[in-house]
């Protein structure tokens, strides 16, 4: 096996060999970052469209590395896949998350929606691992909600069953990212979910496609229908966020209402509460 190996990485063009290269120097410096818990998170509003409240703030993990500066979730969250460190990071992103939430005043209206990927739900103890970090953080779990990608819940047994005791457990489950992968509508009332996120291509989408808008509107009923609750994502401005509650749209998120930031940057009432 030895030699074959050998063979293989011989086989390597150059450029191949520098994405080798590459995947390895990730591995390594995120190795380094989770020991070192180098890891933050950033919270962005989820707010209702009429009123401005905040529904709930989203964790989103962010790496600021000494030498390459901010790597992007995009990047090394299929870089920690890979590696096999997820649920490492998943973990330690949970934790802070939690942390910093329980010490917010705006936890006891507002509730927390965490990113898990699908391959940390494979194991096993994954929900008592929540349990556990949901325990020490002093929250309960009616506080916290899960994104899982619709993907993730196509065809993994495993992952549906993770989710089902979550649920039993008072943890809501989110639906991330909708519309862009390969669930179908008709398997949709079968997942155990109870929010919906609307990706945000389908909000881009509205202003210049009159099918978007009927899409959209059909969709809202048939969440409504189904019992999910529904958050439109990456609403930029205030014509797209009109259009959305012309549509039945209630809770949204996006550059409109706030970029992703420090948790104390979010205040739960209005600024302007005691001018109305
Ligand atoms: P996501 O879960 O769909 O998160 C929303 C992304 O859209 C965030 O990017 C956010 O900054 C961005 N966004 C929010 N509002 C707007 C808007 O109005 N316009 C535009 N153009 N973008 C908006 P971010 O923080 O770079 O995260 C990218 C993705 O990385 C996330 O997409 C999520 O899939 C993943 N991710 C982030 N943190 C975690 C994590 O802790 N665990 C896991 N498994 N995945 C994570
Ligand atoms: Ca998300
Ligand atoms: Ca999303
Ligand atoms: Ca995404």
């Amino acid at each position: 096996a030895k030699t074959q190996g050998k063979d293989a990485y011989a086989m390597f063009e150059p450029s191949m060999r520098q994405g080798f290269d590459r995947e390895v120097m990730w591995r390594a410096e995120l190795q380094q970052a989770l020991q070192h818990s180098a890891l933050h998170v950033v919270f962005q509003p989820i707010v209702t469209l009429a009123g401005r409240r905040v529904a709930g703030v989203e964790a989103l993990a962010r790496w600021n590395h000494p030498h390459l500066g901010v790597v992007p979730p995009d990047v090394f969250i299929p870089v920690a896949e890979r590696a096999g460190l997820i649920g490492d990071l998943g973990l330690l992103v949970l934790r802070r998350a939690c942390a910093e939430f329980a010490s917010w005043p705006g936890s006891q209206t507002a509730y927390l929606s965490v990113n898990v990927s699908p391959s940390q739900m494979l194991d096993a103890s994954f929900p008592s691992k929540v349990a556990a970090t949901l325990y020490e953080a002093g929250l309960r779990p009616g506080q916290l909600v899960l994104e899982v990608t619709e993907n993730a819940l196509a065809d993994e047994s495993e992952v549906i069953g993770a989710l089902r005791r979550l649920r039993e457990f008072g943890i809501r489950i989110a639906i991330d990212d909708f519309g862009t992968g390969y669930a179908s509508l008709r398997y949709l009332h079968r997942f155990p979910a109870d929010i919906v996120k609307v990706d945000r291509t389908y909000v881009q989408d509205i202003a210049r496609d009159p099918a978007a808008v009927h899409i959209l509107g059909t969709l809202w009923q048939l969440f409504g229908a189904i019992g999910l609750t529904a958050v439109a994502e990456g609403i930029e401005d205030q014509a797209q966020a009109a259009m959305l509650m012309d549509l039945g749209c209630r809770v949204g998120q996006g550059f409109l209402y706030g970029r992703p930031g420090p948790l104390s940057a979010i205040t739960t009432e209005p600024a302007t509460a005691d001018q109305s």
